[in-house]
């Protein structure tokens, strides 16, 4: 069924991305930032500030509402809203959460110290005796302590050495303890913040922009996948070894004629099967949908992956998505060069199946032995309907270079092209460095990374 591309079925193309929404989101956040920076400076009076410890406790607030905004920031930038991630693209999204990251931790931290220090010269006692009098005494400073306290945890567990030697599950339920943390701050915001008090308005946008936000995930996250798979009723209906290790799925479904997704997408997958539902992975459709039918092709690296070949046909699956930049929208040239090693050439595959017939295409795939070539047939198969250039890489990294001069050979007209790669860190850093040596604009240059 996937190797006959005479084969025309009805299905709809992916979305084309929105630009204008990236810079409208941006507009949005940066003007809810600065509403926020000025609500808690009018708030403040000469009064408070000239007393003792005011300008500490000023600090304090300021800091305070400030990194619980972009905290908010943080949380929006990964609900996967398809919009955004149609446009910005996941990796990147995760990349601007990352660099976020830091400052509200950083600035909470701050609001504790500064809030504890001036409530200390008011009340002229030493900071920890104003810190117990806050746990004790004071409604929700105990919560949210708590949830500074698992801010701190999800903070640390992200750091690149510990998240490195933490399981993907671990760093994952750790991060989730973030959801709680902001409960916990909300409630000690809404009932202990003096901001609030005589500036109803204050208080109505504060609410606003925690409900829109928690409004966000609750649709992106739940409402709307539990909606799309009530109607595709996706379930695993055959998986057969396409190289030592890698295998593919065949998932059946209904109405997946109207299923938008481009080649090169991807979604989260979750298996209902014994130790499988409680985490979902992201695999990139290996081929364009066929309905009844999508394929996914696997490599088995980690306890979920090798999972996936046990898997009975008729198990249960759900999808979010599809997500993903890595699609013809991205292409400015009317030539492309597809390159892809180990499991990073399904995305490839999809992708040369879902480009206009116009494109010229040079297909380059690479592997360290035939037999871990996946999908050669169809992806040759499809390189020769187009009437393109197909090239195969296969032996050790010894012995197969990847450097400007063996792409140069490989794709004359690679200066001139869109570049497309996908596959292992190491092997994708050298085709980028290669391509930017021999000319190609750093934004025809288009990627995916198999792991955030
Ligand atoms: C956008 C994207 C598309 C991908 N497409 C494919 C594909 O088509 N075929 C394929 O074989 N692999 C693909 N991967 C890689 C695949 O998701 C991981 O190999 C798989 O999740 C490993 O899970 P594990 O529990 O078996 O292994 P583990 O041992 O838990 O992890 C192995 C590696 O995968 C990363 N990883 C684990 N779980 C996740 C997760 N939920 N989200 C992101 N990274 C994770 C880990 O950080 C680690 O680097 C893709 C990854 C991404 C980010």
């Amino acid at each position: 069924m996937w190797t006959n591309h005479a084969i025309a079925t009805r299905r709809r193309s992916g979305h084309a991305p929105k630009p204008w929404v990236a810079d409208i989101l941006a507009l949005v956040a940066g003007i809810g930032l600065g509403t926020v920076i000025a609500l808690v400076v009018i708030g403040e009076s000469r009064g408070t500030l000239a007393s003792p410890g005011g300008w500490l406790i000023a600090v304090g607030r300021l800091a305070g509402f400030t990194g619980t905004y972009l905290m908010l920031v943080m949380i929006v930038l990964i609900s996967r809203i398809p919009w955004l991630e149609r446009t910005v693209g996941q990796d990147r999204l995760v990349r601007w959460h990352r660099r976020i990251g830091p400052w509200p931790i950083v600035l909470i931290g701050l609001h504790v110290v500064t809030i504890t220090l001036g409530y200390a010269q008011m009340t002229r006692v030493g900071p920890l005796h104003q810190l117990w009098v806050f746990l004790v005494n004071y409604p929700d400073m105990l919560a949210a302590m708590v949830g500074f306290a698992l801010l701190v945890l999800a903070g640390l567990s992200s750091i690149r050495i510990a998240r490195r030697k933490m399981k993907y599950e671990t760093w994952w339920i750790i991060h989730l303890y973030i959801y709680l943390a902001l409960a916990l701050a909300f409630a000690h915001q809404i009932v202990t913040g003096v901001v609030f008090l005589g500036h109803p308005l204050t208080r109505a946008y504060w609410i606003a922009i925690w409900s829109l936000t928690a409004g966000l995930v609750l649709v992106s996250r739940f409402i709307w996948p539990l909606m799309k798979n009530f109607r595709y009723q996706l379930r695993v209906a055959d998986v057969s070894e396409e190289a030592p290790g890698v295998y593919s799925l065949t998932i059946s479904g209904k109405h997946l004629s109207r299923l938008a997704v481009s080649g090169g997408q991807f979604f989260q997958w979750r298996f209902v099967a014994k130790d499988l539902l409680w985490h979902s992975h992201p695999y990139s459709l290996s081929a364009l949908p066929r309905p009844p039918f999508l394929r996914v092709t696997v490599k088995g690296l980690g306890e979920q992956s090798k999972a996936v070949a046990r898997l009975k046909p008729g198990t249960r699956v759900f999808i979010e998505g599809p997500y993903g930049t890595f699609t013809r929208h991205a292409r400015t040239q009317s030539r492309v060069a597809l390159i892809g090693a180990g499991v990073g050439i399904t995305p490839i595959r999809a992708l040369l199946e879902d480009l206009p017939k116009n494109i010229e295409v040079s297909v380059v795939i690479r592997a360290s032995s035939a037999a871990d070539i996946v999908h050669r047939d169809e992806v040759e198969a499809l390189v020769q309907i187009r009437g393109g250039e197909f090239h195969e890489l296969v032996g050790s990294r010894k012995d197969v270079t990847i450097d400007a001069d063996s792409m140069r050979r490989l794709i004359p007209s690679i200066a001139e092209s869109d570049v497309y790669v996908c596959g292992p860190n190491g092997f994708t850093d050298r085709v980028v460095a290669a391509a930017l040596r021999l000319g190609v604009d750093p934004k025809r240059i288009h990627h995916e990374a198999f792991s955030f």
